[in-house]
């Protein structure tokens, strides 16, 4: 079924369901509403689809410390009767949302840029008020959740749809309900903290470091040529500038019972020290040029100085310059074909040119340049499907310059060549980075502890940004602080 037959489907659903019902957190009436049961049965139902396509993170320390204070908050908030259940995703995304009905997710990768139980409390806090102020189900956010349902709706029409999944999931939630409801839901967020104890001015300091996050991540997309990884619930103005955002959480003051509790830092750190950062062993590891995949047991070295994107259904490799690429795609080996056959018919060609056998020990693999279809245009291609296991690795490279061969072949052979069996002793090099909670010795500079981690690029910035101290902090000896390894 297509994207759009999906999206008319389900809004005769919508309409369907609508009716008119209180506002748990206004008191007033809502045009157009679910019932509270129709829309736990309507977040259940997504929420099943949702988890085929966004795994959780396997642990279940973690996970039952998430559900702990979210509950919390939950229970003191305008919608104490509804069940709410909390999701920690295994993703490297920035990014925490909630479906209709008490669903709410949060990501691995925004966890890593909190600093304490108070901030955990303050996300969570803010998407526990859209569901309590059910800004997924009002009429005027129907298209929103139309949209984002029926994205969920289409990861079962296959793996096209899949990607078009992640990308809705990535623009349509981080795009979040607008200006309104995402003040509405700080506030709610800021009010639920002061209930339950914790100071609601971490409301703040939350949104400023994801604001901080948000400014470089931004930067870095643009270089990198990506999407960026930002979480929808922070606005064009930093926190510190932003007169609406202050004056909501300080008026949150007066929810504030007789009991205060510690931001809860040192528990925090120790929830998440151990942490998985970045991709997961299951995307591969990227240490240097080198690429690491534990599951599918290779490895292969990049062109020095090109930059890797790891996405979902690919590997891409490309110069700063973008003046050629190099993808890698694998597929399950099904036909009992010659590596050359694999190669015709998987680029759909029957003119391959200068075409040999590859030299790789262990392994059947075949080489062609090929006139093919690439996003430069029709171009003089490099080519190469190597038979791996039980997967067919295919490569297809291309030079931006026309020519009769890609102008940078050399260097796109050297890599199709370097592809080789993962060894055992570099079992450790495919495992994904860790965060690690260190107690902060005199004289350690984010510079310095830069340099013992092994990130490609911007380390000290990242760890900056990881500990909340962005653009120019330093630790203080004593201090705990999370580096990654
Ligand atoms: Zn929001």
């Amino acid at each position: 079924m297509s994207r759009t037959l999906l999206a008319s489907l389900f809004l005769l659903a919508f309409a369907a369901l609508s009716g008119c019902a209180t506002n748990p957190v206004t008191g007033g009436q809502d045009f157009v509403l679910m019932t509270q049961d129709q829309e736990i049965a309507t977040g259940r139902q997504y929420h099943q689809q949702l988890l085929q396509q966004h795994p959780t993170y396997e642990d279940p320390r973690l996970q039952a410390y998430v559900s702990r204070i979210g509950d919390e908050l939950a229970r003191n908030s305008h919608r104490s009767e509804l069940v709410f259940h909390f999701t920690v995703l295994d993703s490297q995304d920035v990014n925490a949302f909630a479906l209709p009905g008490g669903y709410v997710y949060i990501t691995r990768g925004i966890m890593a840029y909190m600093n304490s139980e108070a901030e955990l409390a303050g996300v969570l806090g803010h998407e526990i008020g859209h569901v309590t102020a059910r800004h997924g189900v009002r009429q005027q956010s129907a298209a929103t959740v139309t949209g984002i349902l029926g994205a969920v709706i289409s990861a079962r029409a296959g793996s096209q749809a899949a990607g078009d999944l992640s990308n809705m999931l990535g623009t349509a939630l981080i795009r979040g309900y607008g200006r309104e409801h995402e003040l509405e839901a700080d506030r709610l967020g800021a009010e639920y903290l002061a209930r339950v104890g914790y100071d609601p001015q971490e409301m703040l300091g939350v949104v400023g470091i994801l604001k901080d996050q948000e400014e470089f991540e931004k930067q870095r997309a643009a270089e990198e040529g990506r999407e960026p990884r930002i979480y929808h619930g922070v606005f064009a103005t930093h926190p510190a500038n932003d007169a609406r955002l202050q004056e909501v959480v300080r008026a949150a003051d007066r929810f504030k019972g007789s009991a205060t509790r510690s931001a809860g830092r040192d528990t925090y750190l120790g929830m998440i020290d151990g942490m998985v950062w970045g991709p997961g062993e299951k995307q591969g590891v990227l240490r240097g040029r080198d690429f690491y995949h534990r599951d599918l047991g290779i490895t292969l070295r990049f062109p020095q100085d090109w930059r890797v994107e790891n996405q979902p259904d690919r590997l891409l490799t490309l110069p700063r310059d973008g003046s050629a690429m190099l993808q890698l795609t694998v597929e399950p080996l099904n036909e009992r074909l010659t590596a050359r056959q694999l190669l015709e018919s998987k680029f759909k060609t029957n003119s391959l040119r200068e075409g040999r056998a590859l030299n790789i020990p262990g392994m059947d693999g075949y080489t062609a340049l090929a006139t093919l279809n690439t996003p430069f245009g029709q171009r003089a291609t490099r080519t190469a499907v190597i038979v791996h296991d039980k997967n067919v690795y295919l490569f297809l490279a291309a030079s931006k310059a026309d020519g009769v061969r890609p102008q940078q072949d050399t260097l796109f052979l050297a890599t199709i060549e370097g592809f080789r069996s993962l060894r055992a002793d570099e079992a450790t090099l495919a495992e994904s980075r860790r965060i690690h909670v260190i107690t902060a010795k005199a004289g350690d500079t984010f510079a310095r502890l830069a340099r013992d981690t092994d990130l490609n690029q911007h380390a000290e910035e990242i760890l900056r940004l990881l500990n909340g101290m962005y653009p120019d902090g330093e630790p203080t000896p004593g201090q705990r602080i999370k580096i990654i390894k």
